[in-house]
Order: structure tokens, then sequence, then C-alpha cells
């Protein structure tokens, strides 16, 4: 007698439902050993199934014990029964437990991968068993697109491939003709030569003459139990020469699978599951695309919302013109913007333009009657004469010099050269050579509404559309003058009503073409001119300010009449412009793509060794209520919507997941350890959730470059950090799915 494999004692099962508690089995005593081939039969509900099922370890039992190899199998834990199916047991379901939407091949892989076959040696094993059952031609058809037969025969083929000790089949040939149904059972009956073969069969004259032995069962007991002398009479070397039944003489021998080897065969799984379910697959990267879109924008909006010097209100003390891009820039050591360093700040990332010109940049220009400026008419008190007042309508353009422009940006003419010239956008190329009068005011250092007032001359148009007009840098430096930059400059004040130098607030010169030498024309604000010849007193002024001891004297005649401009203008020959005032620039203006750039420009400037600051946050002053309610709010909503889609993508996804519990019963009922099978899941929603997060990534550059201005606002607050949030969040929403969904499996497979 060869040895015992399986012994069961007063095995007893019932099934509780809620309205019955039925029982499957009643005390059943009986023992297999190698070498048996045994049919059970009975009819329909006696518990053929149940019995069968117990022995595969694919149900548990309520009583009695179990004993594989002898040893007793009450202290099994799951580890242990997931090792004996992968290991001990051949299973061959009655509904065949395939993996449907796998090919015929991937289900027999499946099932020795879960073995740990590699895969060469898995797809000879698997190949040569699908010849046996005469699936050789199908292996690349979908298991679902297989007839019953050859479903049946596909189950047979990945039980035998299995090469285990035992097999146990439940009605193996309940689906085939009666000629593959005996081939199907000579393969069994060589098999069982040195081997355990159980099968439940509801035709057991097709097996009787080559079955051991025959167990019948009534409603859940054990009726008869027999030795089949018939079974005994062919000889297996007969059967094996009579059918050329190439039978499988390796040892099971393969190693269980490690950690490593878990990875393996989940990640194979999942690329599996992508791969032949593309809809599901789609679906799911669909549905994480758009979790991935509104995720995006809303750690953006995060993001954005960080820096709190939005909720604050803008003072116009500091500087005039409010324009988050703006830095003013220093050199480091003070001396003066060159060509070359204008140059090496616009070569830094992020910067759009540079102009050294600083204080120009807060200086109001107009030019267009009744839309920038409008006249306004009145009488004088004193005598009867009208007066015309220039009254400005529009403060939103500032000063630029052509620093910030070259030649390609114009579509006609040249760029301005003299004092007087400007370039500025139209389609009217007559208006080349055309003069415009034109007002400047500076609010925050000039007097309040005061304004100098100058002609200007069209030398050329720009090609692109603005209504910014493009000064010379002479113009500019000129009308920044007397701005106290606390650099060297001649310096001088002389205080008309007193008639005497007094360090005064400082009169801004401006070149008049008409005047020569030491001449001078001052504004009509000086109401009593005193006309002739008077002492001026310039001084150097050193880095802090302070006037240096050495001054010049120099002998200025005032002429009696007053020029236009209303502010400390004195009209000055260029002569004498030239002579006395550093128009060097110290101090310069950079623009930089967005506010988001401003610390990273700032830092690389100060690698280059320029000193920046933002003027936006430097003339941010009290925090206005409004803004910052609105700000937290935003922030709440996004932190809230971040958190619902969390909790709604785990319900909806797992709940999809869902679908195709049976493919992990057929994986669980083949040996695959839950361990591994958990894994699967993970690995699935990791492809999806790269490919989603790829594509809210693209989607979103696309969306920048097409120019939506708020995702463009949004796209340059995405930095490395903003982009690993939003990397992390999905996968760990997904990482989050997968373990909410295997929580479920789990709970399933065990029950
Ligand atoms: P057989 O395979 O001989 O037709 P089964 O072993 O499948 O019979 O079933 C034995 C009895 O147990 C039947 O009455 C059946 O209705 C019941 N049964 C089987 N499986 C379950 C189950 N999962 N839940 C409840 N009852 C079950
Ligand atoms: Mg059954």
């Amino acid at each position: 007698m060869q040895r015992v494999r399986i012994r069961l004692e007063n095995i007893s099962k019932s099934y509780y439902s809620e309205t019955a508690v039925t029982q499957a089995l009643r005390k059943v005593n009986l023992s297999f050993s190698e070498g048996e081939f045994i049919a059970i039969t009975g009819e329909s509900g006696s518990g053929k199934s149940t019995l069968l099922n117990i022995i595969g370890g694919l149900d548990s039992f309520d009583d009695g014990e179990m004993f594989i190899d002898g040893e007793p199998t009450f202290q099994y834990d799951d580890n242990d029964w997931e090792e004996y199916r992968q290991r001990k047991i051949g299973y061959i379901f009655q509904d065949y437990s395939l993996i449907g939407h796998y090919t015929v091949l991937d289900n027999m892989l499946s099932a020795l991968f879960i073995m740990g076959y590699e895969r060469q040696e898995a797809e000879a094993i698997a190949l040569g068993y699908l010849e046996q059952v005469g699936l050789r031609e199908y292996v690349e058809h979908k298991a679902n697109e297989l007839s019953s037969g050859q479903k049946q025969r596909l189950s047979i083929a990945r039980a035998l491939a299995k090469n285990t000790g035992i097999i146990v089949a439940d009605e193996p040939t309940g689906n085939l003709d009666s000629e593959t149904g005996e081939q199907i059972i000579r393969l069994l009956k060589e098999i069982s030569r040195n081997r355990l073969v159980i099968m439940v069969t509801h035709n057991y004259d097709q097996a009787e003459s080559y079955v051991t032995r025959k167990i019948r069962i009534h409603d859940g007991e054990v009726i008869s139990d027999v030795k089949s002398g018939r079974g005994e009479g062919a000889t297996e070397a007969d059967v094996a020469e009579e059918n050329k039944v190439v039978v499988d003489r390796r040892q099971a021998n393969t190693k269980g699978r490690g950690f490593a080897g878990q990875l393996k065969l989940a990640s194979y799984f999942a690329r599996r599951n992508v791969t032949t379910l593309p809809g599901r697959s789609i679906l799911f990267t669909v549905f994480l695309f758009m979790v991935g879109v509104v995720s995006f924008l809303f750690i953006g909006e995060l993001f954005m919302n960080k820096d709190d010097i939005f909720t604050k209100e803008y003072s116009q003390k500091g500087f005039y013109h409010m324009d988050d891009t703006r830095l003013v820039v220093k050199k480091t050591d003070g001396s003066a913007f060159t060509q070359a360093d204008i140059d090496r700040i616009a070569d830094v990332r992020n910067v759009t333009v540079v102009d050294s010109c600083d204080f120009a940049n807060d200086i109001n220009y107009y030019l267009i009657e009744n839309r920038d400026y409008e006249y306004l008419y009145g009488n004088r008190r004193k005598g009867e004469e009208k007066t015309k007042v220039v009254s400005f309508l529009n403060e939103e353009h500032f000063m630029r010099s052509v620093d910030c422009i070259n030649e390609e940006a114009l579509a006609e003419g040249r760029l301005p050269e003299a004092r007087n010239e400007i370039v500025l956008y139209s389609e009217d190329s007559f208006l080349i050579g055309q003069k415009l009068l034109c007002y400047f005011t500076a609010n925050n250092i000039w007097d309040s509404g005061e304004y100098y007032q100058t002609e200007l001359v069209i030398t050329g148009l720009l090609r692109e559309e603005t209504e910014q007009v493009y000064f010379t840098k002479e113009l500019c430096s000129m009308l920044s003058m007397h701005v106290d930059s606390g650099v060297y400059r001649l310096y001088y004040a002389y205080d008309f009503s007193k008639q005497d130098y007094e360090l005064k607030p400082e009169v801004i010169p401006v070149v008049a073409d008409d005047l020569s030498g030491n001449t001078v024309r001052i504004s009509h604000r000086f109401e009593n001119p005193v006309a002739g010849p008077v002492l001026f007193h310039f001084n150097d002024k050193d880095l802090e300010g302070n006037l240096s001891e050495e001054s010049v004297e120099v002998e200025v005649n005032v002429l009696a009449e007053v020029n236009q401009s209303t502010c400390d203008f004195m009209e000055v020959s260029k002569e004498f412009y030239d002579t006395y005032y550093d128009k060097e620039s110290y101090q310069a203006s950079v623009y930089i793509t967005s506010y988001a750039k401003t610390d990273r420009v700032i830092r690389d400037l100060a690698d280059k060794g320029y000193e920046a600051i933002s003027i936006y946050r430097t003339s941010v002053t009290d925090y206005v209520d409004a803004l910052v309610y609105e700000r937290l709010t935003l922030i709440a909503i996004s932190a809230g919507v971040l958190i619902a889609l969390f909790l709604a993508e785990i319900l909806i996804l797992k709940s999809l997941m869902k679908i195709r519990m049976k493919d992990y019963y057929v994986l669980k009922f083949i040996g695959m350890k839950m361990q591994a099978l958990k894994k699967i899941s993970y690995f699935e929603l990791a492809i999806c959730c790269a490919v989603a997060v790829v594509l809210t990534i693209v989607t979103m550059w696309i969306l920048r470059f097409i120019g939506v201005s708020f995702i463009c606002e949004m796209m340059w607050y995405y930095h490395l950090g903003a982009y690993v949030t939003f990397i992390l969040y999905n996968f760990l929403l997904a990482a989050f799915t997968a373990a909410a969904f295997n929580h479920l499996l789990k709970g399933r497979l065990n029950a």
C-alpha cells in the first residue's frame, strides 16, 4: 500500500444562510493514498464539491480533522494553506475558474509563475500540456472566447501543469464529448500512478474502467466506498503506451517566491490586467486623470496662496508704479551700470526686461490729448489773463528706456537716439517724424500735480501692439536727475526767494536746446524769479548722501522768462548739463516673468553680484482684512476639496475594482499567496496613476502654452515642491485606494 496523503476524520461542514442551515457533510471519514484514482459520485447537492473543496484547501470545515501527509491541520494558518494550495494541490474546477480576459497561455503561465517558474521553463511546460489537451493552436485566444469544452480542458491542463502530488477534479469531463472525456480520464489515470487523483463525476460509467476506487455520497454522508477491481486491471504502462501521453516527470522543486519574487509576480499580473482589460484601465486612468487635474489646480492654488503678500495693501509712497514683476537692482559694489551688466542680468533665468533707468520707471507720461490729458482753462484771480492748466486723465503709462527693446522690435523707422525722440506702436506710417506734445509727472518723486512739458518726435513704430512708449536713456536719466540715489552726483541748492544757497529741495535740470553756456531758465513755479547772474554752488555727494567738503562755485545767468513746466525744473544748456551732472545709472529696473519667481531671481542676481529688492514687497503695508479672508477661504476650500477628492476616489475606485473580484478568487485557488495577491492592485493603480499624472502635467503645460491665463499664472507657482506634492498626493491616493480594496479583498477571500 502506498503512503496516505490525505486523511479525513469526522469531518463535518454546514453552510449558514439567513434563512437556513445546510449540513453539507456529516462526519466523513476517508483516507486517500498515492497511486489512487478515486471517483466520487452522488446526486446533485449531496456534498461532493464541498468535500473536494475541503480536500483542496479552498474551504474550511467545522468539525473533525484533516491530516495532510500524516500531519494534522488544526494549527494551519493562512500561510500554510496558501503553501498547501500552491505546492500540493492541482484543482480542476467545475466552473473552470479561468481568468476570462487572459489568453489561454497566460492562464497557464499564471499558475506556473505563482509556483515560481521562470518564463522560459513555464512556457515550455504550458505548451506541452496545452498540446496534450488539444489547445495548442488556441494559445493566443482569450479564455472567455473558448467553448465550455475547451475551457474545461484548459482548466485541466492548468491543474496538471502544476505537477502536484494531489489532483482534485470536480466533474472534469462534464462539458466534454465522450471521446475527449475519456482521453482526459486516461490522462488522469496515467498521472495517478505516482500521485493521488480524486475526481467527482456524474458519469461513473465513463470512468469505471480506470478508477481504483468509488466513493458514493448521499446527503453529506459516505454511503459506500469500494475498490474497483477493473481499475487495477489495466496496467499503467499499457495506458501510457496506448495514449502516447507524455507524462511530466519533473519534480515540483521550484522554491517559493521571496519578496522580490512576489513583486515580480504582482507586477506581471498588474501589467496583464492593464493590457487585457483596456476598458477598465482606461476608465481608471480617466478617473485618475480627472482627479489629477482637480488636484493639480487645488495644489497650485495652495501654493499660490502661500505668499501672504497679496493680502496686503500697496503703498505708492516708495514706488509709484505698482507692478509685482518689477525688481529694483543695484550693483553690490555701488558702481554704475554698464551695457555688460544689462546683458548679464538679461541672461538671468525668468528675467524678461532690464531697464538701467530705474527712476524713470515711476514717471508717468502723457502723449495724447483728451485721452491721457486735457486742458482746463480758467481766469487767474490777479489780473484778468486766461490760464491753461493741464489735467491728467491717465496714470497707467510709465516711462521705459530703449534698454528694453532692440531693432527687432521695430516694424518701421529707427530707435530713438536724440533726447527728444521716441518710438511707439501704430499702424500709421505717416506718424514717423511727427511731433507730439508730451507731459511727465512723477507723483512720488516730484511735487504732486507738477509736470514737465516738452515736444517729442516719433522715429519708429513698434511691431507688437502695446501702449508702452520707449524713450531715450538720456531723457529718462534727465527726468530722474534729482532723485537722491545716494551716489556721487553734482548737487546744488539755491533758494530763489532768499537769494541764497541752502540745501533746499533740489531742482531738476532739463536741457533746452536754445540755451548755451551757463544760462538757465527757471519754471513759472517761481513767481518772482530774479534775473541776472547768481552763484550756484555744486557739491559732490558721497555714497551715504552726505555733502563733501569740496564744492564748485559757478556763476549762472538766470533768464527773466520762465519755462512752461510747473515743477522745480530749470532749463539749462546741454553744455551746462554735461559739465555738472552725472548721468550714470546706479539703479536698474528688472522685470521678471512672474511674481512667483521673485525669490529665485533675487537669489540668482545676488550670485552675480547684484542686490535686488521686490518693489512690490517693499511697498506693501497693512493687511486688507477682506483679502485675508478671501485667501483663507480659498486655502480652506482647496484643502477641503483635496480631502473630499481623496475619500471619493477611494470609494469609487474600490467599487470599480470589486467588479473583478472573481479573478482574485481564481488566483487564490491556484495557489497565489495573499501577500502577492495584494500587491497586484498596488501595481495596477500605480500604472494607471503614473499615466494619469503624466497626462495631467502635459495637459497643464499645453493649456499654459495655449495661454489660458489662469493656468499660466498658476503654473508660475509650480516649482519642484509643488510637483512633488502633486505627484505624492496622487500616488498616495492610489495607494490608499489599493489598500482599501485589499482590505475588502482579504475579507472576501478568507470568508
Ligand atoms: P454537490 O457538489 O454534490 O452538488 P455541494 O457540495 O455543492 O453539492 O453542496 C452540498 C450542499 O451544501 C447543498 O445543499 C448546497 O446547496 C449547499 N451549499 C454548497 N455550497 C454552499 C454555500 N457556499 N452556501 C450555502 N450552501 C451551500
Ligand atoms: Mg458540485
